[in-house]
C-alpha cells in the first residue's frame, strides 16, 4: 500500500520549528518510515514544480511552520493546501503570528529604514532597499512581495489542526503524527494540546494564593528567583493564567515564568486582552485597600514593553491585528 505523502514547509519561521522534527530523534526514522515526504526545504531537495506536479488533494498532510510575511510564502501554502488533505499550522508563528508578529508594529517602510539604513552595523551610503524587481544585463531579478502586514497561517489558507508552541514539544508532534496515521483526529480546527491553562497543571499552582496583590512588578533579572513560589507572587508577570499547557511547563521549571507560546485556551479571541485583564485586576489590590491614581500609574509603568508582554506570540491573531498606520490597510 502507497505510504501517506507529507510535506513540510517553513514561512516567516526562525528555524526552530524544524529543529523540533528533528528533536523527534528516533521517531523521526519512525515518520520516515510510515510516511513518503514530498516537501521539505531544509532538509530535502524537492522543488515548487514537484509539488505542482502532485494531484489536488494528494499530499495526506501539510505541516507548515512560520507566519506568513511574503508573497512568496502566501503563493505556496496557497498550493499546499490546494494539494493536501489536511493542513496543520505548526507552531506559534503559524498558529498565532509569533515573535515575527511583533513587527506588525510597524510597515514595510519603517522596517527597511531600519533594517538597510540605520542599523548600526550597516553601511549603506545609497540607502538602497530590496527591491521587487532590478533590471540588469541579461534580464530582470525579482524579489518576491514584502508585506506591510504579518499574517497568521488561517489569514491566508483555511487550516484543518494547531499544533501550538514555540516551537511544539516533539511529544506533542508525535502524537498528532500518530493521531494522523491513525485517522483518530479530534473535530476540525482544534488545538492538538490540552484545553486548561497553565496554571491548572503548574508545579507551582500550590502556592498560588486564591487572591493575589501585585504591589510592584520585576523582571526576572532584578531579583533571586525563588523556585518553587508562583511567579506571579515574586512580583514576575507570568502568563500562565492566559495560556494553554501542554508545554510540560518547560519555562517554570527552567524557573523562568510562561511568556504565552502556547497561545490562548479555547473561547479567548485575544490572548493578549484577557492576560492584560488578568494581571489589572490583581495589580495593587488587598481587602478593601486601594492604591492611589499616581501609585496605580507607577505600577503600570514598571511593566516593561506591555504591548510585546501581552501579545509576545499572538498580535497578528488577535483583535488588533496590527498598529494602525498611515497608508496601512
Ligand atoms: S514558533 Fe518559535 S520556534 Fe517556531 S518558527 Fe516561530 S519563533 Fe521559531
Ligand atoms: S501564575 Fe505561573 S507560576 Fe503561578 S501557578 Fe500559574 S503558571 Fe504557575
Ligand atoms: S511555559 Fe509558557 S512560554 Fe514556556 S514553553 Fe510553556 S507555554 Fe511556552
Amino acid at each position: 500500500m502507497a505510504k501517506p505523502k507529507v510535506a513540510f514547509y517553513w514561512c516567516a519561521s526562525c528555524g526552530g520549528c524544524e529543529e523540533t522534527v528533528i528533536d523527534l530523534n528516533e521517531g523521526l526514522l519512525q515518520v520516515a518510515d510510515a510516511v513518503d515526504i514530498v516537501l521539505w526545504p531544509v532538509a530535502l531537495d524537492f522543488k515548487k514544480k514537484d509539488v505542482e506536479a502532485l494531484s489536488d488533494g494528494e499530499i495526506a498532510v501539510s505541516f507548515i511552520n512560520g507566519a506568513v510575511r511574503l508573497e512568496e510564502q502566501e503563493e505556496m501554502v496557497k498550493l499546499l493546501r490546494q494539494k493536501s488533505g489536511l493542513v496543520v499550522a505548526f507552531g506559534a508563528c503559524a498558529h498565532l503570528g509569533g515573535i515575527p508578529g511583533l513587527a506588525n508594529f510597524y510597515n514595510r517602510e519603517t522596517i527597511f529604514q531600519r533594517a538597510y539604513k540605520e542599523a548600526p552595523t550597516v553601511e549603506n551610503p545609497e540607502g538602497i532597499t530590496p527591491q521587487e524587481k532590478t533590471a540588469i544585463d541579461v534580464g530582470e531579478l525579482t524579489l518576491p512581495e514584502f508585506y506591510d502586514t504579518v499574517k497568521t497561517l488561517d489569514q491566508t489558507i483555511p487550516v484543518d489542526y494547531y499544533l501550538p508552541g514555540c516551537p511544539p514539544p516533539p511529544d506533542l508532534v508525535m502524537n498528532a503524527v500518530n493521531a494522523i496515521l491513525k485517522g483518530e483526529l479530534p473535530e476540525r480546527g482544534a488545538v492538538l494540546a490540552p484545553n486548561k491553562a497553565q496554571c491548572d497543571t503548574c508545579p507551582r499552582a500550590e502556592t498560588k494564593p486564591e487572591k493575589i496583590s501585585m504591589k510592584e512588578i520585576k523582571r526576572p533579572w532584578e531579583i533571586k528567583i525563588d523556585p518553587e513560589e508562583c511567579f506571579l507572587v515574586q512580583g514576575l508577570i507570568c502568563c500562565g493564567p492566559f495560556t494553554r499547557s501542554g508545554c510540560g511547563e518547560t519555562c517554570i521549571r527552567a524557573n523562568m515564568p510562561c511568556r504565552g507560546c502556547f497561545g490562548p485556551v479555547d473561547g479567548v479571541v485575544d490572548q493578549g486582552a484577557k492576560g492584560l485583564s488578568a494581571i489589572a485586576s490583581i495589580l495593587g489590590l488587598e481587602g478593601e485597600e486601594k492604591m492611589s491614581e499616581e501609585d496605580t500609574k507607577k505600577l503600570i509603568n514598571q511593566i516593561a514593553d506591555p504591548a510585546g508582554t501581552f501579545y509576545r506570540f499572538s498580535l497578528p491573531s488577535s483583535l488588533l491585528r496590527r498598529k494602525r498606520m498611515e497608508g496601512v490597510g
